[in-house]
């Protein structure tokens, strides 16, 4: 892995290295958390095989251990290698993707109110999960911070929090110009709102620690072991793997943004976009009382966002965005975007040094809702988080595989929408970098 040194303002520049410290490219919690090859023999058979060793895979491989049955999660890298080790670690209620109004301009207001409660819902299970797991994962409710980049949005933010304590019982408040040193050190904002129920966790922390639970509980999570072909016969499905094949009544695919080539029922429906985050060195705790005085996550409000937030017990900082797609994931250049952003919100930052950067990838869908439910050959899946998938796909793997078992706790309301796909879905990935110049030009100019 090749290494170079940078300061915030360096790697903002792309100018010169320094010698403070190494620019790493790979994920910051992988430090604490290092992913295990998990080469183990492939069993024979079993009754429910998970293709995707994230927090979908585990989730519902841990729901269904816990019903004793017999599992096997299939992971193409090392388990954990996708988002579910890369993420920011925010985890919010899976509400944040639609302005209440727009929810229920798109699917009316019972629908609408169906999915914001099962928001909800996944914040509460994956509370209930850690706890009841007894996962260390830092795990925090520290609440949110969501900084308005322009006075109207925060008139029209505090217009949505409003919707959402209307409509699905979530509490927030709205924090003025004046006051918004309370929450953040940076005079860049026109104020913002608190979202005080949102969480923080680590997630390489989070995602050992469901690997964890589920080989305790008998499962087998198998990494290097690729899902070639997934054959429908008459006693359930074969799986041909990289390292041979299984039999299993059941299979549930939790690909998300690392969907390909498995069947092609999932390639019209995912587009993978990527997405990208550095790290700070330790940082003193002067330094981050002023900045980020409450330690709560941070978000902003343009249509290609950044968000941030420190990292308890080490105090770095954690700054993702999107993106540098002209540059390989393993240069300085691809990262120097995200220095830019956090020098104009911090310039206190400019000394200190970036330690990693890395990137990842998240599941898109076209209507931008998560979706969960079977293929036309009998196939379970629940993916297409569209970037907001911590708490989505702890949830929805624990759903699924309740929907795998004939449990009528698995409904949810995402049930019966129709996971749309799209004629032109092989151009998508190539139209992302396209949409997101769009997006920032418009963010930039305010149209
Ligand atoms: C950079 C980044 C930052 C993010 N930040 C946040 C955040 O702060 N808060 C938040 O809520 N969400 C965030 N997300 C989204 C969140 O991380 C994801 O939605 C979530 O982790 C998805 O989990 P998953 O298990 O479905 O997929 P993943 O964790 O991506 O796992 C899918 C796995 O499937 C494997 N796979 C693919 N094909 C095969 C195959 N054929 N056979 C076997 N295995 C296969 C892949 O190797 C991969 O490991 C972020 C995502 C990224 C990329």
């Amino acid at each position: 892995m090749s290494t170079e040194s940078w300061t915030v303002s360096a790697l903002a520049r792309g100018g010169s290295q320094t010698s403070l410290q190494t620019l790493k490219f790979s994920p910051y919690w992988w430090e604490a958390a290092p992913p295990q090859a998990g080469l183990k023999p492939l069993p024979a058979r079993v009754d429910v095989a998970i293709i995707g060793g994230g927090f979908t895979g585990l989730s519902a491989a841990l729901t269904l251990l816990r019903r004793g049955r017999r599992v096997a999660v299939l992971e193409r890298g090392v388990p954990g290698f996708g988002a579910s080790t890369r993420n920011g670690g925010q985890v919010g209620s899976g509400n944040q993707k639609f302005r209440v109004k727009r929810l229920i301009e798109l699917h009316g207001e019972a629908k609408a109110v169906a999915m914001l409660k099962d928001g909800v819902a996944m914040l509460d299970y994956l509370k209930e999960l850690v706890t009841r797991e007894g996962i260390e994962c830092r795990f925090q409710q520290s609440g949110r911070f969501r900084a308005a980049m322009r006075p109207e949005h925060y008139e029209a933010m505090a217009r949505d929090m409003e919707d959402l304590r209307r409509y699905a019982g979530v509490d927030s408040f709205a924090v003025p110009r004046a006051e918004q040193h309370k929450e953040i050190g940076s005079n860049r904002f026109f104020g913002g709102s608190v979202l005080p129920g949102d969480c923080g966790l680590h997630p390489g922390l989070y995602h050992q620690g469901l690997l964890h639970r589920v080989e305790a509980a008998g499962g087998v999570v198998l990494g290097q072991t690729g899902a070639e072909v997934v054959e429908p016969g008459t006693a359930g499905f074969t799986i041909h793997t990289a390292r041979g094949k299984l039999v299993a009544r059941n299979v549930i695919v939790a690909t998300n943004g690392y969907t390909k080539h498995l069947n092609g029922y999932f390639d019209k429906r995912i587009v993978p976009v990527g997405s990208a985050l550095i790290a700070t060195e330790t940082l003193p705790q002067a330094l981050l009382d002023e900045l980020v005085p409450k330690r709560r996550m941070y978000g902003n409000t343009n249509r290609v966002f950044f968000y941030f937030r420190a990292v308890p017990e080490d105090n770095a900082i954690v700054w993702g965005g999107r993106t540098g797609h002209l540059a390989a994931a393993d240069s300085p250049r691809a990262y120097a975007h995200l220095a830019r952003d956090m020098l104009q919100t911090f310039p206190q930052l400019a000394p200190y040094a970036i330690t990693h950067g890395w990137s990842g990838q998240i599941g898109y869908t076209f209507d931008e809702l998560p979706h969960l439910g079977t293929t036309p050959s009998g196939i379970h899946y629940a993916m297409g988080y569209c970037g907001t998938g911590v708490s989505r796909s702890t949830w929805f793997g624990h759903k699924i595989a309740l929907q795998v078992l004939g449990d009528k706790e698995g409904h949810t309301a995402f049930d019966d929408i129709a996971f749309p796909s799209h004629a032109f879905h092989a151009f998508a990935p190539v139209m992302v970098p396209v949409v997101e110049t769009w997006y920032r030009i418009r963010d930039t100019a305010n149209i």
